[in-house]
């Protein structure tokens, strides 16, 4: 007797965008809408994962939230994503934003490959172009900047003294994830550096979402305004002369609203929790 051969599944890494529903793509509401099991990161909206996908689907949260120490490890994750696949399902890994962007996409890669899965990747809209459009800052605007350079500043160590001086001298847009609990050091290495007296600052709080507010002005006027300012996550900061683009062109008024979006994850509890 021949030995059937369990067919192998496939697993969709896809991004979800930054919050707004809409700014999802067709390609990955398609898969969302066919998926077997959809394994979901935190800053995903609720009405992605309740409305639009396979109400059929078994979904998984994975998410990680570092200000409440509360995480599920990189390693369960891809197990999770290894062992549905090879059970013959469609694994739709749906990530906040795009994938490639500070998402730890390249460790599944890494998982799906070793383990012979096939997979697609499909994009999203990352948070700096979310968070600039519903704040109105074209991020290269003719004569304001020709380059943008996504960085962050999650723990205080990891920009050095050069890098410092190089950022606070360069006219390109700087867009930082993960910083907003580093904002103040963030703005004064940039101030004690010399940053132009032409830049400003815009700090976008759950940007795309209804829930949205953006605090925005002169680098220098940041610590009198705003210092020790508690932001909601997921916050974005955006640094150049174009943030000062955003007093003009802003076309959504600030919710004014501290209430979070997304869910926040409690610590040691329940982090792959089904809904
Ligand atoms: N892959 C994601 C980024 C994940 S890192 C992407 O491409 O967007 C998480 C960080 O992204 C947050 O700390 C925050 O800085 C930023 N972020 C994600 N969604 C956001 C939102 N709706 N508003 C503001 N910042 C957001």
């Amino acid at each position: 007797m021949r030995k059937t051969i369990p067919k192998k599944g496939k697993v969709i890494l896809a991004g979800a965008g930054p919050g707004d529903p809409e700014l999802l793509t067709l390609k990955a509401l398609r898969y969302l809408q066919k998926a077997d099991v959809i394994i979901t990161d935190r800053l995903v909206s609720d009405v992605i994962l309740y409305e639009y996908a396979n109400k059929d689907a078994l979904i998984l949260h994975v998410g990680k939230q570092c200000r409440k120490g509360a995480s599920t490890p990189q390693s369960t994750i891809n197990e999770l994503i290894v062992d549905y696949a090879l059970q013959g399902r469609l694994v739709v890994r749906l990530k906040g934003g795009d994938v490639s962007i500070f998402a730890n996409v390249l460790d599944e890669l890494q998982a799906l490959a070793a383990n012979n899965i096939e997979y697609e990747i499909v994009p999203g809209v990352t948070a700096a172009l979310g968070a600039a459009a519903y704040a109105g800052i074209p991020l290269t605007a003719r004569d304001y900047s020709t380059a943008v350079r996504f960085l962050t500043y999650y723990k205080l160590d990891i920009i050095d003294d050069k890098t410092w001086k190089d950022l606070a001298m360069t006219d390109d847009t700087l867009v930082f994830y993960m910083s907003s609990d580093t904002t103040d050091k963030l703005i004064e290495q940039l101030t004690e550096n010399k940053i132009g007296h032409d830049k400003h600052v815009a700090v976008i709080e759950q940007a795309t979402t209804a829930l949205q507010n953006v605090y925005s002005c002169n680098v220098y006027e940041y610590s009198e305004k705003f210092r020790k300012n508690n932001y909601i996550s997921p916050t974005l900061i955006i640094i150049g002369k174009v943030a000062s683009l955003h007093k003009q062109f802003k076309w959504l008024e600030n919710s004014g609203s501290s209430e979070p979006y997304f869910k926040s994850i409690e610590k040691n509890k329940g982090t792959l929790s089904r809904a």
